[in-house]
């Protein structure tokens, strides 16, 4: 395909991305996407974290190739089609069950946005109390009810409209150990002067991706949901960013050994880059009634078809998982001896799994670490409230030999920047 104008000027201010990386991508193949001179750029940011299976892997492209081609159906709101089915069976049998979940499917629009704000609708509707709480830096979407318990204030203030139900709570380390653990959420709830109504649900991300890699301890993340159970009230787990595998097990929330009432999925859960969301709900929680949250995109069958073959192909056995992990501690490790070579205090290693973080004490330094790494090939992004963190989001399926390229890469555009 060739490019004959400029197409950024007819499109809306408020693309980001593409400012980013100024580039036409055209092709994509596992770990790299391709410009139309074919230049290759090695993806560390996959679609914040949609593209864990790499970039049209050919087990799932068949998959859906063979849909296709047999005039399978595509669009059929929430009627039932053997799509669904097999995703809802596969999903089932080898995701929530062997990990002793008896969730029960709900599919809300097709963005993780959607997921959400589902979630906060039927916490509410269950516990016929408004308010929710969140915590410092999260993020879980741009739609209003989504934004309420989002902290950026940039992307607060697009709301035009007072975000409120939704108090904030300190996140894990976000008094650098300073203050135990829930001292001030605990008694804020125990005290009927705090003025905190009683909420509905606490909504928590166990790696704050957006946030700038934050990830929670499992002890904070056990004792969070043991607030949550001795006030009933519900947890509501968004892994839209770091479930399906991105920490090593399918669910982010596994190694702590905590079961959230409620849990969120999208980004990677179609193992294609489709659209698809899931709100997963405890059995007895599921109070909706027929159709009382609708959608048309509630469920894209092609969507099913390379989930269920991502399920198949990959959470048969603990091979992803053990792999995500090794992946993950050489991460680690390199970014560790990267922060070993600079001055105390200028470099920060953050991350748990395949999600990792790069934390520079001048932001400035982090998005001309991001711009170096661009120009030689490497896309990274940057996260966290004054986009000092850079963010490594590899796919899972990355290569040995792909991973130590791209942080030799990284550590160059990093080096190059701080001088
Ligand atoms: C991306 C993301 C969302 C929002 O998903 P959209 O598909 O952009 O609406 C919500 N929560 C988390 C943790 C995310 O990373």
């Amino acid at each position: 395909m060739t490019v004959t104008a400029d197409a950024t000027s007819l499109e809306s201010g408020v693309r980001s991305y593409s400012r980013t990386w100024p580039a036409t991508f055209e092709r994509a193949q596992g770990s790299f996407l391709y410009t139309p001179d074919d230049q290759p750029y090695l993806d560390f940011f996959t679609g914040a974290g949609v593209m864990n299976y790499g970039h049209n892997n050919p087990i799932l492209k068949d998959a859906l190739l063979r849909y296709l081609t047999e005039d399978n159906i595509v669009h059929s709101l929430d009627m039932l089609t053997p799509a669904r089915e097999d995703f809802l069976t596969t999903f089932t049998e080898k995701i929530l069950r062997p990990r002793g979940l008896d969730h029960t499917v709900m599919f809300p629009g097709p963005g993780g946005a959607n997921a959400v704000e589902a979630a906060l609708k039927l916490a509410r509707k269950i516990t016929g109390r408004e308010s929710i709480v969140n915590f410092t830096n999260a993020f879980h979407g741009m739609t209003l009810g989504a934004l309420a318990v989002t902290g950026n204030s940039m992307k607060r203030g697009g709301a035009g409209i007072p975000l409120v139900h939704a108090t904030p709570m300190p996140y894990d380390d976000y008094f650098d150990g300073d203050v135990p653990d829930f001292v001030y959420f605990e008694r804020m709830l125990s005290d009927s002067g705090s003025g905190l109504n009683k909420p509905a649900a606490v909504i928590v991300e166990t790696v704050q991706g957006e946030g700038g890699v934050n990830a929670a301890r499992r002890e904070w993340l056990r004792q969070l949901a043991d607030v949550c159970t001795r006030h009933e009230i519900l947890l509501i787990v968004d892994d839209i960013q770091v479930g399906c595998g991105r920490t090593g097990g399918f669910f982010s929330f596994e190694e702590a050994g905590i079961v959230p009432d409620i849990i969120c999925l999208s980004k990677a859960i179609s193992g294609y880059g489709l659209p698809l969301a899931l709100t997963l709900l405890r059995p007895e929680l599921d109070v909706w009634e027929p159709g009382e949250h609708n959608g048309t995109f509630r469920g894209f069958a092609p969507a099913f078809v390379t989930a269920a073959e991502a399920i198949r192909t990959y959470w048969s056995d603990d091979t992803l998982e053990q792999s995500t992990i090794t992946k993950g501690a050489f991460v680690e490790a390199t970014l560790n001896s990267i922060v070993a070579k600079r001055p105390e205090g200028e470099l920060t290693a953050k991350g748990r799994g395949l999600i990792r973080g790069l934390e520079f004490a001048d932001p400035d330094k982090a998005a001309e670490t991001c711009r170096n790494a661009f120009e030689s090939g490497l896309l990274v992004e940057t996260s966290g409230p004054r986009d000092e963190v850079i963010k490594l989001l590899p796919p899972l399926t990355v290569s040995e030999d792909e991973l130590n390229d791209g942080l030799t890469l990284l550590r160059n555009a990093a080096t190059d920047a701080l001088g």
